[in-house]
């Protein structure tokens, strides 16, 4: 995309300023529902929900002028927001697969994603093959007459394992099949599946876009007829809508959002070579690292990678990760990512230290989120941290 279109995006796209005083903010239009003068006007707008304004739960102005910016900045036909990213990935997945049908999934997706497959999906015999999408034939291998979703993460938010969109993608048109991305990571801004050929994007409004750590959210694009499906299905029915608050604060957190996203590249470009200079760790992983092992596939299909970062510990018992990880100061623990304040998660949070196994690399892994802070004031935190490990 060019820099002029980003800048149109967000300051114009969907902007109507002249309605709304000339307001240089976009309004909260805080209404669950529109009046009409006749009953012809009415029954006209029933039969189009999705451009009309009849109802909160479906759209509402101010969440159309978010839905038209995060169309243009995926390159997409159209877009869904809804009030969280699982919503989102649920209402995707869901439009696309019947009773007996079949789904291949990269193998360690988004948790409830995985969720999703393996305890709801399969209630109405939908069954699902989870694959390692680092190699293109091992979705050939999973396909079936009845696969009708290919579902795919890339990067995943752990180890940041890619797969190949456009060979995914082409794969997948032969067959007849929906691909479904989740681009969460990057964000259009830093990867852009619709061009590549993927049917459906959708990310976690929650990370990055809002990225100020004070709303939940999610965002679907794609072509419009089959949004159009979605939205009248499971938008509809299900009720996952946002709200005009939560997009308004989306639309605020767009306007920072590529200056946003230059800052803590910079400040991750930074981490990762201090992080290297620290013999605690046996590996940092990053997909644009020239170390990572699909280094070549991550700079073809990404522009950019923010701020997410795993760092690997040597050989370590239980409790001297989780005393590391408490000893930091300023970089807090907790689950997702995208705002202001660094955030660390260490992969062993999710067991026991009866299930910890030192020789397992997975369980010795610590995932950082880099934000907007000064590098220099999260390598002290990190350094002292480490310090407290040592003695
Ligand atoms: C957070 C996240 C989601 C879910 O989004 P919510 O907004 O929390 O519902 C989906 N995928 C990835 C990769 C995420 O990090």
């Amino acid at each position: 995309m060019l820099p002029n279109e980003l800048s149109y995006i967000l300051n114009e796209l969907g902007e109507d300023r002249e309605n709304y005083f000339n307001a240089i903010a976009p309004p909260i239009i805080q209404t669950s529902n529109f009046a009409f003068k006749t009953v012809e006007d009415l029954r006209k707008v029933f039969e189009n929900e999705m451009s009309d304004y009849v109802y909160t739960r479906g759209i509402n102005p101010t969440t159309d002028i978010l839905r038209k910016k995060l169309a243009a900045l995926d390159g997409a036909e159209d877009a869904l927001i809804f009030n969280s990213g699982a919503s989102a990935i649920y209402a995707a997945v869901l439009a696309n697969v019947s009773s007996g049908d079949h789904i291949i999934s990269v193998d360690k997706p988004y948790t409830w994603a995985r969720k999703m497959f393996d305890n709801t999906l399969t209630r109405f015999d939908v069954t699902t093959t989870y694959i390692d999408g680092r190699n293109i034939n091992n979705f050939d291998d999973a396909l079936q007459l009845n696969t009708r979703v290919i579902y795919l993460e890339s990067p995943n938010s752990w180890d940041f394992v890619l797969q190949d969109l456009e060979a995914v993608a082409a794969f997948a048109k032969k067959h007849n099949i929906v691909t479904i991305i989740d681009n969460s990571f990057c964000t259009p801004l830093y990867q852009r599946p619709i061009e590549m050929g993927i049917d459906l994007s959708l990310q976690s409004a929650t990370k990055y876009i809002g990225g100020h750590s004070d709303v939940v959210a999610g965002v679907l694009t794609g072509k419009h007829d089959m949004l159009r499906k979605i939205f009248d299905g499971e938008l509809l029915a299900m009720g996952n809508g946002i709200s005009p608050f939560n997009a308004w604060l989306l639309l605020r957190g767009l306007r920072t959002l590529p200056m946003r996203l230059e800052k803590i590249s910079a400040t991750t470009t930074q981490m990762i070579e201090f992080l290297k200079t620290r013999t605690e760790f046996e590996e940092i992983i990053f997909p644009l690292d020239p170390e990572f092992p699909q280094y070549d596939l991550a700079k073809k299909q990404m522009s950019g990678a923010c701020g997410l970062v795993t760092a690997v510990f040597k050989p370590i018992a239980f409790k001297q990760i989780v005393k590391f990880v408490e000893s930091l100061r300023h970089i807090l623990i907790a689950v997702s990512w995208g705002g202001y304040e660094s955030l660390v998660i260490p992969s062993c949070a999710s067991m026991s230290e009866s299930e910890y196994d030192q020789s397992n690399r997975e369980h010795r892994m610590v995932r950082f989120y880099f934000g907007l802070e000064e590098a220099s004031y999260l390598q002290q935190d990190i350094n002292k941290a480490l310090e407290k490990i040592r003695s």
